[in-house]
């Protein structure tokens, strides 16, 4: 499973400049709807060589299986690929035509997409030039350059009436028969699928612990027979696969330790055989590794794009622990019985014995396949309940993704359209970043582990209102000790004020901007939404002129007027709502979710969203990936790895399908 960005990130974004930073460039192009940011590998340079040569070697076995995953978007995707790329560089005619800027925008969505259809809204993209200028176009090009049957791609680039749909979730219609996705061969019926892994289960010999059926193959119907057609060495996609195999051999020569050698080698058995048994037990051994710092997601991982949920499509990650971060959490694990002794909760409620946990961050070091250049910023894996059941998971945030969204909101206009003056905006941008990670942290290491149930207490008698509960519990641990003399003294934040930035953003999105993600009319459902609702609606509630919204021109504005009366409020609402965790309080739980989580102000709603949309922000986004270049000595062994950003997007997707084209332009 996999956490995406929200559309719109909180509004504590905010740009504090080190040293290093001041060069970056955190935006890139846009076009369409899309925008380009880049992330920077944060703290790569203090891996050692071979910490930094496995980084590479993962880093190449991510990129290596894109072929893959554009085949698995739709069966022609690979062939338009080429047919576009040939016509974007070799095209000998007007380049400043419109039809052909229509053209590159085109390409451009194509590329971000891995295929002819919209990452997020599955439908197909309509080209915004004409077929006549495509046919003039290519009448310009050596066809040697397209060794395949260019008139079939017309229809499937032009027609909106042909494979309108990559993944259709359309109740009532056969899913499988109308999704463009190459997950079934033509004529596979959704009935005829769903009988074949149906079948499959109930034979199944250890129903306890199932296989992921059906999970690396395309179902096809051949001589009438349905088969299945297996994505492993050898086999459909097997070129590929090889040169995935390829990389993670070298890998395997520069683990960190036997552990993650032993991982290695059991992803590259299930890749040789593509047996679902095997990569059960690579899952197991690769959530048990955990004393490397860099590690790796590489395979056939998320069922998204099946429209059925089962077949997954193919993503690489390499990243590895991000160690600022991990240092920051040790400083708060180490104290956590401080912070349980010293909270405003009632002593019944508080642990005797309190372990902090450690927070999950990592940096990633390159993406690759469905985590390109769309990607998560969270990932949980692997998916197998009873792998999850009875070995645990690995849950992770991408620590570096989320601040290359935070940087580039930084001058989009948003905080200078919400936040109510300069001086308040000058603390958010001197502050903000390194406030939001600490309350970050504070909300995972501290906040979930802290408190305890009175005896006998259920720990869902809370039922539907648990999660919110849990998650404002969490946020309000944060809230109340960012701004505590304690952070100051153990150097996690600068001085007394920093945490008013956390303070005036946290309020801010709870009140108002977050609404930014509702669609008109609709109530807030999310829990993460509903708990910072609730925390900032109770407090405004509360506040007896601590904080108020005022009117200015005709806009809505948070004003702050009392920042340590405000904190004492989040002291009082933590010990609220701890007591109704503890006592397993249903009533209470519902009570304050129902009065201040749900409902939205329609009047304010229709403003925020006005505001926002005159922005004119780009909906989606996505990155274009550092380089990483080697020096090798004399023998071939590597003597350094440098990581270098500025690609143009265009340049590295041109690369990376002349570099990583591994596959055949039709795999059937
Ligand atoms: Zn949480």
């Amino acid at each position: 499973m996999c956490i995406l960005s929200a559309a719109v990130l909180a509004a504590s974004c905010t740009d504090k400049k080190t040293a290093s930073d001041a060069d970056f460039q955190y935006t890139d192009e846009r076009f369409a709807d899309l925008q380009m940011l880049r992330y920077r590998v944060e703290g790569f340079e203090n891996l050692s060589l071979r910490q930094k040569t496995l980084v590479y070697y993962l880093s190449e076995a991510a990129l290596t299986g894109r072929d893959i995953l554009w085949d698995q978007n739709g069966r022609y995707n690979l062939r338009i690929r080429q047919l576009l790329e040939t016509v974007y560089t070799d095209f000998q005619g007007d380049r400043e035509s419109d039809d052909f800027k229509n053209f590159v925008i085109y390409l451009k969505r194509v590329w971000f997409s891995n295929g002819i259809h919209h990452h997020y809204g599955c439908d197909k993209f309509q080209p915004g030039f004409s077929e006549d200028f495509l046919r003039s176009a290519l009448a310009t090009i050596d066809p040697a350059k397209l060794p395949f049957d260019v008139e079939e791609l017309f229809p499937v680039i032009f027609d909106p009436n042909v494979l309108p749909k990559r993944t259709n979730q359309a109740d009532g219609e056969d899913l499988v028969l109308t999704s463009a996705a190459n997950y079934y061969g033509p004529g596979v019926t959704q009935q005829e699928a769903e009988d074949f892994y149906l079948k499959m289960k109930e034979a199944a010999p250890d129903p306890e612990h199932p296989i992921m059926f059906g999970m690396n193959s395309r179902l096809v119907k051949e001589n009438g027979q349905l088969q299945e057609k297996v994505w492993h060495s050898g086999g459909l996609y097997g070129e590929a696969i090889d040169r995935i195999i390829y990389w993670l051999e070298k890998a395997k020569t520069v683990a960190e330790n036997d552990k993650q050698a032993a991982v290695l080698d059991r992803l590259i058995e299930y890749y040789r055989t593509g047996d679902l048994h095997t990569f059960d037990t690579y899952t197991i051994q690769w959530v048990e590794e955990t004393e490397g710092d860099v590690d790796f997601t590489n395979g056939f991982t998320e069922s998204y794009g099946d429209p059925l949920g089962m077949k997954a499509s193919w993503e690489g990650i390499a990243n590895f622990k991000d160690l600022a971060a991990t240092e920051r959490t040790k400083k708060l694990s180490a104290n956590a019985q401080w912070f349980e002794d010293n909270s405003p909760v009632d002593a019944r409620f508080k642990k005797k014995e309190c372990k902090g946990i450690s927070a999950k961050v990592i940096v990633a070091a390159m993406l690759g396949g469905d985590l390109y250049p769309s990607t998560a910023i969270g990932i949980n894996l692997p998916n197998s309940n009873w792998v999850r059941a009875e070995h645990g998971s690995k849950s992770v945030t991408i620590g570096n993704l989320t601040d290359a969204y935070n940087k580039a909101a930084h001058g989009n206009g948003f905080q200078e359209e919400f936040v109510i003056d300069q001086e308040t905006r000058d603390i958010i941008n001197e502050y903000g970043d390194a406030c939001d990670d600490l309350h970050t942290d504070l909300h995972e290491c501290l906040g979930h582990g802290s408190g305890k149930l009175l005896p006998g207490v259920d720990a869902d008698s809370l039922k539907a209102y648990g999660s919110t509960i849990e998650e404002a519990r969490a946020d309000l641990f944060g809230l109340y000790y960012v701004a505590d003399p304690k952070l100051v003294e153990l150097g996690l934040t600068p001085n007394a004020d920093a945490y008013k930035s956390q303070y005036y953003t946290y309020l801010m999105n709870g009140l108002m901007t977050q609404l930014v993600r509702i669609e008109p009319g609709n109530n807030i459902e999310e829990a993460h939404m509903r708990n910072r609702a609730l925390v900032a609606h109770w407090v405004l509630d509360h506040a007896d002129g601590a904080v108020e919204l005022i009117q200015r021109d005709g806009k809505t504005y948070v004003r702050i007027n009392d920042y340590p009366a405000l904190r004492n409020l989040f002291g009082q609402l933590l010990a609220e709502i701890q007591r109704v965790k503890s006592e397993g309080d249903f009533e209470g739980a519902r009570r304050l979710v129902e009065t201040y989580a749900v409902k939205v102000d329609p009047a304010l709603h229709q403003e925020v969203l006005a505001r926002y949309k005159a922005l004119d922000l780009a909906p989606y986004k996505g990155f274009i990936n550092p380089e990483y270049v080697i020096t090798e000595d004399k023998d071939g062994n590597i003597t350094d790895v440098q990581v270098r950003y500025g690609e143009a997007y265009d340049h590295q997707m041109l690369r990376y399908s002349q570099q990583y084209r591994t596959l055949p332009l039709v795999n059937d």
